[in-house]
Formats: structure tokens, C-alpha cells, sequence
């Protein structure tokens, strides 16, 4: 696989899954999380197809592409290890569906930073609730659901909460 095939493989496997994710909440009123903005990618996509929820997008430091930039009401800035507690109880909401893709290129790093963050991302889902992962994640309680069609395996992961 050239590094141009991985790259396609976990964009097709993330739009897949997040498309898959926006179907299995469909009706559930609770937020939509977006971790990592990033260049704006996959914000853009969600916002473009989720109208019936609020939508929070945490990001360190905003460098996204002008179009694909959050309205303050949106964006939650700062570390996520801080602000996605804060919101929670600042709403008293969990989310519907979260999307994380917070890593980078470095794998060992990536699976290092996935147990680190597996514990607060399922205690920010709601029950029911679906999350997405670029990472595979370390999680007690969440079920791993089988891959959409289009998706790739170990491109792209999706969970539920029972
Ligand atoms: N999905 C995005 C897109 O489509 O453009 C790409 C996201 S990019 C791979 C990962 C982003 O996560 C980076 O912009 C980085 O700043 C952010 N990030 C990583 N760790 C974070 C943390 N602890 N708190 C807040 N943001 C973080």
C-alpha cells in the first residue's frame, strides 16, 4: 500500500462510518462532538448533514480552511482533556454521536493517546449514543460495530453504547 492508498482508504473509511453514525442517531436529540478540527474536512461534512442537533467542535488551535472555520458558538477551544468535561457539565448533556480524529502520523503515539482518551470519550456518550474513531480505542462498555460498506478495516473504527 503507498501512503497515498492509506490516505484514501481512511477518508472513504471515515466518511462511510460518520455517514453510518448520522443514520444511527437519527432522532436522538442530543449534541454532535466533533474532536480535532483539523484542516475542517470532516466538520464540514457533518455540518452539512446533521440539522437537527447542536454540533461542538474542539480544537487546540484553529487552522482550518476559511470555509470549513466554526461559528464561536461552535467551536470549543483549548485541550480537549480540559474543555470536553467543562462542556459536559456546563450543558448536562452527553453527546449523540462523537468523531474523533486527533491523531497524527506518528501510530505508537496515535494508540498511546487513544487509551489516554478512550475513558472520557465513553463517559461523554449518551446511551445509545455512536462514536467513530480513526484510532482504534480502549473502551469498557461500548460495543465495536461491524464496518459500513466502503469502509477498510483498521482505517476507521465504530462503537455504540448500550
Ligand atoms: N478530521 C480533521 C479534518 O477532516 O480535517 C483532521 C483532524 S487532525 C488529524 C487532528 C486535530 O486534532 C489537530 O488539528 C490537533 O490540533 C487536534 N488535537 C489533537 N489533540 C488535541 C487535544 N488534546 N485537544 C484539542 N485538539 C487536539
Amino acid at each position: 500500500m503507498t501512503r497515498l492508498d492509506l490516505f484514501i482508504g481512511r477518508m472513504v473509511s471515515q466518511r462511510a462510518c460518520i455517514d453510518r453514525a448520522i443514520a444511527l442517531t437519527q432522532g436522538m436529540t442530543e449534541p454532535v462532538f466533533e474532536l480535532g478540527l483539523g484542516n475542517g474536512r470532516t466538520f464540514d461534512h457533518i455540518r452539512a448533514n446533521v440539522h437537527d442537533r447542536p454540533l461542538y467542535v474542539f480544537e487546540r488551535t484553529v487552522a482550518s480552511h476559511p470555509s470549513s472555520t466554526p461559528s464561536d458558538e461552535q467551536l470549543v477551544l483549548g485541550d480537549i482533556f480540559e474543555t470536553l468535561p467543562a462542556l459536559l457539565e456546563r450543558t448536562g448533556k452527553k453527546a449523540s454521536f462523537i468523531h474523533a480524529d486527533l491523531g497524527g502520523h506518528n501510530p505508537a503515539k496515535n494508540d498511546e493517546f487513544a487509551r489516554t482518551i478512550s475513558p472520557l470519550i465513553e463517559g461523554a456518550l449518551a446511551p445509545g449514543g455512536i462514536m467513530v474513531a480513526s484510532d482504534a480505542m480502549y473502551f469498557d462498555g461500548l460495543t465495536e460495530l461491524p464496518l459500513p460498506e466502503g469502509a477498510f478495516v483498521d482505517r476507521a473504527f465504530i462503537y455504540q453504547k448500550p
